[in-house]
């Protein structure tokens, strides 16, 4: 039988969001499959390397995971510009981070590359007594801006690497 082209294509992706919102939990939840309570916080960014299947291609992700606090903004564009995806994290039981997260979104609109792939993660959706941010108005907004949503949780690993998956295949039907 003949062998499919199984095609790489490389893709940086970065995480964006406000410190503590779990980018770096996702991030180990994806890649190494473990969680921990208290994650030490992110200095600048930090890099992993992340291969996913999707039908007979391969996407390898260089996952960009940025430091939140503001401090560090000015490193951002770094980052994003020439990203072929980002995923914006907020924290389902923090409105003020789902603020920024669409503070994250304009910027990107702006001054990103116009075909960035952009993810929005609900992220800590195993907190639902402590939930801020409705499922409703985060798809709402997702909708209205071009991305696409999902809640995740990198504690229980609910739609954890579907939301990557979901990226690479999008990434896959874009190019
Ligand atoms: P970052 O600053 O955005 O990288 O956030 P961290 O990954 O450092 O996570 C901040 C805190 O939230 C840590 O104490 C994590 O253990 C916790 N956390 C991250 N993701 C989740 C989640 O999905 N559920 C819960 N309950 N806690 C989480």
């Amino acid at each position: 039988a003949a062998s499919g082209s199984n095609k790489i294509k490389n893709a940086k992706l970065v995480l964006l969001g406000d410190a503590g919102t779990g980018k770096s939990s996702l991030v180990l939840r994806y890649v190494k499959g473990q969680f921990v309570e208290f994650q030490e916080s992110t200095i600048g960014a930090a890099f992993f390397s992340q291969a996913v299947a999707v039908n007979d291609e391969t996407v390898k992700f260089e996952i960009w995971d940025t430091a939140g606090q503001e401090r560090y903004h000015s490193l951002a564009p770094m980052y994003y510009r020439g990203a072929a995806a980002a995923v914006i994290v907020y924290d389902i039981t923090n409105l003020a981070t789902f603020a920024r997260a669409k503070k994250w979104v304009q910027e990107l609109q702006a001054q990103g590359s116009p075909n960035t792939i952009m993810a929005l993660a609900g992220n800590k959706a195993d907190l639902l007594e402590a939930r801020q941010v409705s499922a409703q108005e985060a798809e709402t907004y997702a909708n209205e801006n071009g991305l696409f949503f999902m809640e995740t949780s990198a504690k229980t690993a609910i739609n954890v690497t579907d939301i990557f998956y979901e990226t690479a295949k999008r990434l896959i039907q874009a190019q």
